[in-house]
């Protein structure tokens, strides 16, 4: 719990970033301290290493969960695998789209990046609508993968995200 209050004491919070009306949580802080981000990146661990099922792969999000999941997947011997917006990927890829506030984004995967019988876990730094979370399952899903967890660092737990998110989810901070 120690842990937990150090990490969320150094979150910052911007209110009417990037936009009017929104409350922007942000992670850098945490990452300009080594020793709390080093205790992210336990906690994160942990909790992987928990569950019965390891994974074989950790997926990030595009952007900032590209700050996290190679790092816990360095930590335990596996695959990082990137999630990224649409048109920044070479070769062939996996699309799905997904609706935002206004309009409609697409996130890509690179084809055969995993395999139908793979173990998958997806780290992101923040759940808020859950839309971006969701949208990256169901990549995950249309490549036959499985979906052992997805893990943020930050839950904006009021928005509900994960109603939407058709997995188990665990997040480091609630707020
Ligand atoms: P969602 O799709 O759950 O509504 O939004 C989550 C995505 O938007 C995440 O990829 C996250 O990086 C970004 N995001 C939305 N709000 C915030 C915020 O307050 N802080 C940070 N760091 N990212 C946010």
């Amino acid at each position: 719990l120690d842990r937990i209050e150090k990490l969320k004491s150094l979150v910052s919070t911007h209110q009417n970033f990037p936009k009017p009306g929104v409350t922007f949580r942000n992670i850098f802080p945490i990452l300009q301290d080594p020793s709390a981000f080093t205790d992210l990146i336990n906690l994160i661990v942990e909790e992987i290493k928990s569950k019965p099922q390891l994974p074989d792969i950790i997926v990030g999000l595009d952007a900032r969960g590209f700050l996290i999941a190679p790092i816990v997947a360095l930590r335990l011997g596996i695959a990082f695998v990137p999630v990224r917006k649409a048109g920044k990927l070479p070769g062939n890829v996996e699309q799905v789209s997904y609706k935002l506030e206004y309009g409609e984004d697409t996130l890509e995967i690179e084809t055969g990046s995993i395999k139908p019988d793979q173990n998958v876990v997806i780290v992101d730094d923040l759940i808020a609508l859950g839309g971006t979370a969701s949208a990256a399952c169901r990549l995950v899903r249309k490549m036959s993968a499985t979906i052992l967890e997805c893990i943020s660092v930050i839950e904006l737990v009021a928005l509900n995200g994960r109603r939407k998110i058709d997995a188990p989810v665990f997040s480091v901070l609630q707020y």
